[in-house]
């Protein structure tokens, strides 16, 4: 039977599972440490989560090193991105990014009036910093960066963009979205908190929703300098995290050990989707993340109907002429889905 609740349930043929690789969930959380603080905290649900909160700002403030009014919590980070679209979009706005990266603040600005200026990835899918410099001029209101990059999986490395966060937040608020932070390398000497640090105009973007497998539980924050996230709480987020949520993040946070196996256990299932491209003849995109993104030779669309006929959720789309499939990764027994019906999908393009 189809996973219970699955949205998806309806419009699939009858199969026996569905592999729901589309949205870079952790399927191997939450930890078992955040269940528990999730289950203990149940019992405190009749009071406003005043505790709760402080507790987890407290805990954030000191793993960041930074003062809690540096530190705006949000039901996930969307709600924090769609805040900065109403402080620095609306009528008059324009916010630059990379195109393609994760839409939700420009769509939102967008909403506003905004206007989106769009900067093509370079050929390699890597940002074009030199062209995003150069095209900020003071009508721009917001740059937004994604680090890693949503959809590629790329990276900025920690020189590229701290260097350029200090360069151009001098002249205009740059935001950089790091929800998959934790899946990198060296998330430590990558991430662009360390302009912050220096009291620069930048604003940095986490969630829980990732490594900590918290989609469903809403958990995110951001940082940026104390006036700033004055601004952003004006128009965003009011105590709108529930306690037990806060309560399994300030578990989570510091759960170093669920991190590790989480970093692990996705690093295992890239090392198999890779395989299983390489041994197809697909191309792939080195991936900084939980997901990766392949060239197919099957219109995107046409591709992920065919691949959700077969029970497997993926993301398609179609870059400058090209299409791709953005897969996540999942469990072993989901990724094992995927290639059995990727071959056969595949296989009837060839036929
Ligand atoms: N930012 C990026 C780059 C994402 O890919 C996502 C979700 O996929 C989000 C933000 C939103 O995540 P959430 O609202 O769950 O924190």
């Amino acid at each position: 039977k189809f996973e219970e609740g699955s949205h998806i349930e309806s419009i699939l043929p009858k199969k026996d599972r569905y592999a729901r690789l589309t949205s870079n969930e952790n399927p191997f959380g939450p930890s078992a440490s955040a269940k528990k603080a999730l289950k203990a905290a149940i019992d405190d649900s009749f009071l406003y989560p005043r505790e709760y909160r402080q507790t987890l700002m407290s805990l954030i403030a000191k793993e960041e090193g930074v003062t809690e009014d540096h530190i705006l919590l949000g039901a996930g980070s969307s709600e924090l991105l769609h805040a900065a679209a109403r402080v620095y979009g609306g009528a008059n706005g324009k916010v630059l990014s990379a195109d393609p990266t994760y839409t939700s603040l420009v769509r939102s600005a967008e909403m506003m009036g905004s206007e989106w200026v769009k900067i093509p990835l370079d050929k390699q899918f890597d940002h074009d910093l030199s062209t995003m410099e150069y095209k900020v001029k003071p009508d721009i209101s917001l740059v937004y960066l994604v680090n890693p990059n949503n959809p590629t999986g790329k990276i900025m490395t920690g020189d590229e963009i701290i260097s350029f966060c200090d360069t151009v937040s001098a002249k205009v608020p740059v935001f950089v979205d790091e929800a998959y932070w934790d899946y990198m390398e060296n998330p430590k000497g990558s991430t662009t908190t360390a302009c912050i640090k220096k009291g620069a105009n930048v604003i940095v973007a986490r969630t829980f929703s990732k490594v900590h497998a918290f989609a469903g539980l809403r958990v995110g924050y951001c940082i940026a300098q104390p006036e700033v996230i004055k601004k952003l709480a004006k128009e965003g987020p009011r105590n709108t995290l529930s306690g037990p949520s806060m309560s399994a993040a300030t578990a989570s946070l510091v759960d170093y050990e669920f991190i590790k196996y989480s970093v692990k256990m996705n690093n295992e299932g890239k090392k198999f989707v890779y395989d299983v491209l390489e041994k197809t003849g697909h191309d792939y995109l080195p991936s900084h993340t939980n997901f990766i993104l392949f060239p197919i030779a099957m219109e995107s669309e046409d591709f992920k109907k065919k691949m959700l006929a077969k029970g497997v959720g993926i993301k398609s789309m179609n870059v400058a002429g090209q299409d791709y499939c953005r897969v996540s990764m999942g469990k072993m027994e989901d990724l094992e889905m995927f290639a059995d019906a990727f071959k056969q999908v595949i296989s009837t393009k060839i036929n």
